[in-house]
């Protein structure tokens, strides 16, 4: 693998290799994606730039290898809270739309998922599309909302058209470059239109609570940002930041109570994915960020 030289957003060449996690991987696997992937305080070897903060990948990542990851995986438990998980960020996202865009009426979401947003907002929208790079989750998708997502990753997403609202929920972390991921979506916006990029906040309290094992620590994660790079890269792209608030997610009980015994013991003992009973769950330490070009 390549040695990073320069920062992923500012180009910088003072990066630092930094102790971030608690274990340390040397190569990603389809299961390290997942997204219901508990491996926290596991990650790649991660580098932070002295200048704009961005922790990334001390080596470069190759977005073909990456993009055949996430294309195969397989994540049942996922598929099975996917309902939940969709009518939960339709709630928000359909109120900031109404917010800060109220004469949205092109809508795509990056990294769709089981397509549970984007069927919800095709009640209310002319032109509402999804790109998911995952076949399985496209395949769920066509199977219970008869939709069709195109089944491609941002990176390599090619279209001439502009939307008034693109949203990527949990996407700027996982890609191979996130300056590319955000310049694709930036090319993608009217000159009015707004882009809903939610990512964790590596300055969160959260994040300071648990130095090494904090949940948004996991394999798939490879960019973590906080308030101030992220606005360094949306101002590369001539983005400024509107609005930022809190994700929350609705998830099933059961997948919670799993995730809390793998962060406190490292494994889970008891299984209780089972319990589909939904809590609504905001720690604070992942942001939505709206930002609108100018
Ligand atoms: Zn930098």
């Amino acid at each position: 693998m390549e040695e990073r030289k320069t920062c992923d957003v500012c180009h910088s060449n003072f990066l630092r290799k930094i102790s971030f996690c608690r274990t340390q991987i040397q190569q990603l696997k389809a299961e390290d994606v997942r997204v219901t992937n508990k491996d926290y305080g596991k990650s790649l070897a991660m580098a932070v730039c002295q200048d704009c903060g961005l922790i990334q990948p001390q080596h470069l990542i190759d977005p073909h290898s990456l993009g055949k990851l996430y294309h195969e995986g397989n994540d049942a438990e996922y598929v099975h809270s996917a309902s939940l998980r969709g009518q939960s960020n339709y709630r928000q996202i359909s109120r900031i739309i109404k917010r800060y865009d109220p004469s949205c009426s092109s809508f795509l979401e990056v990294g769709a998922g089981s397509g549970t947003l984007v069927s919800l907002l095709k009640n209310e929208y002319a032109q509402v599309d999804g790109i998911e790079p995952n076949i399985s989750f496209c395949e769920f998708a066509r199977d219970a909302y008869t939709i069709a997502l195109k089944n491609v990753g941002i990176e390599d997403f090619q279209t001439d058209r502009t939307y008034d609202c693109v949203v990527a929920l949990d996407v700027l972390e996982h890609v191979a470059s996130a300056d590319r991921c955000m310049g694709k979506i930036a090319a993608m916006l009217g000159p009015s239109a707004i882009a809903i990029i939610g990512t964790p906040d590596v300055e969160s309290f959260a994040s300071r609570l648990f130095p090494g094992k904090w949940w948004h620590i996991r394999p798939g994660h490879l960019y973590y940002f906080h308030k101030r790079s992220f606005l360094r890269l949306a101002a590369k792209y001539n983005l400024s930041l509107v609005g930022s608030e809190f994700f929350s997610w609705e998830l099933p009980l059961g997948y919670v109570v799993d995730s809390i015994q793998r962060l406190i013991f490292g494994k889970v003992w008891m299984k209780f994915d089972a319990c589909r009973i939904p809590l609504r769950l905001c720690l604070f330490d992942s942001r939505l960020n709206i930002v609108k070009k100018g």
